[in-house]
């Protein structure tokens, strides 16, 4: 038997959030007794990319490379790895939390008669039977739940596991795309979200909030976060006020990122920005006010002006 794990990309490039996914995979194999990881991928990507999945686990990777799958339709895709799942005869597939994955998952499961469960942060405990950890209300609870069906969809937050690097290379089989497919849906505009590292895959995120004053002060945000290769994001009232666009906007209300490293420049730490940033593996704080509430939050605080702090730490970032 094998375990499935669906992987989702952009422009080209799988996501690195998504190749996690593999890494628990290969856990989950060691606990069922399945060491066949095979990775789904759909569009057009470069073959030496697909066999690098193999450096964080696959064993082998099917990728249905047609450039009519460039574009994520949910509906489409979950045919697809459906149709795949079930001529392979897997049981369980696993894909890393995002929303475009919630849907396709959700899809799979209907299509399937699979158990799903979203927002997992455990290997999962197959004493008795098969559950895992999830985590509810934005990261303040966790619950454990057990799924009965046969077939079962994982959909596992970011950060729950290291990613694997083995140096292996897998397979690659190249699927052709189904001629039964109905596209429904098409992508008629694009508009896109400025920077080179995209918010909710970012290693590190540098965010400001009110605390910086104004707009004319993210010049030393953005310096920063090139120093550090770094993704930039704000608090609401920053991006309801304008000082910043929308999608960089962090919290309950917007992106929720899970970085290796989240700093934040003048932001209170309201719970409703922590509830986007709390699965972050580590948080550091940089505010004035020794009481402001992040401080509890964080892992690391510097207590301080922004603006003296911020040039001398990219300054210093910078001679490393
Ligand atoms: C339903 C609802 C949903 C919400 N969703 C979100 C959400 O998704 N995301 C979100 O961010 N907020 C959200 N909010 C708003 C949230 O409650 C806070 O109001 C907001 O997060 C505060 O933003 P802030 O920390 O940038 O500003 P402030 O609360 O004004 O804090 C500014 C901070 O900067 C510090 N500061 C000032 N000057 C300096 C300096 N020179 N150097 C260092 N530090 C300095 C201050 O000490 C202060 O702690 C939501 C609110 C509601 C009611």
């Amino acid at each position: 038997m094998s375990v499935f794990v669906f992987l989702e990309g952009s422009e080209g490039k799988i996501k690195k959030s998504s190749k996690e996914a593999i890494s628990y995979a290969v856990e989950v194999g060691k606990i069922i007794g399945d060491d066949e990881i095979i990775a789904i991928v759909l569009g057009v990507y470069e073959d030496t990319d697909l066999e690098k999945l193999g450096n964080n686990g696959a064993t082998r990777v099917i990728n249905v490379n047609d450039e009519k799958l460039n574009e994520n339709q949910i509906s489409i895709y979950a045919q697809i790895i459906s149709e795949i799942i079930q001529s392979g005869s897997a049981n369980l597939v696993i894909m890393t939390k995002s929303s475009f994955s919630d849907n396709v998952g959700a899809r799979i499961a209907g299509k399937t008669g699979a158990s799903i469960v979203s927002n997992v942060v455990s290997l999962p405990d197959v004493s008795s039977g098969f559950s895992v950890r999830k985590s509810i209300f934005t990261g303040k609870a966790f619950a454990t739940v057990s799924l009965s069906g046969e077939k079962k969809v994982l959909i596992i937050k970011r950060n729950v596991i290291e990613l694997m690097e083995n140096g292996d290379k897998a397979d690659v089989e190249k699927n052709p795309i189904p001629d039964n497919l109905k596209f429904n849906e098409k992508i008629t505009g694009l508009e896109k979200a400025e920077g080179d590292i995209l918010l909710d895959d970012a290693e590190i995120v540098v965010s400001g909030g009110r605390g910086l004053k104004g707009p004319e002060n993210w010049g030393m945000i953005e310096e920063l976060a090139r120093a550090l290769g770094a993704a930039t994001g704000c608090s609401k009232p920053v991006s309801d006020i304008g000082w910043r666009p929308h999608h960089e906007h962090v919290g309950q209300t917007g992106v929720k990122v899970s970085p290796n490293l989240y700093i934040a420049v003048g932001i209170s730490g309201a719970i409703q920005h922590l509830a986007g940033v709390n699965s972050s593996k580590v948080l550091v704080a940089i505010n004035e006010d020794p009481d402001a509430p992040f401080f509890k939050a964080a892992d690391y605080g510097i207590v301080g002006d922004a603006f003296e702090i911020i040039p001398k730490l990219t300054e210093k970032i910078k001679s490393l």
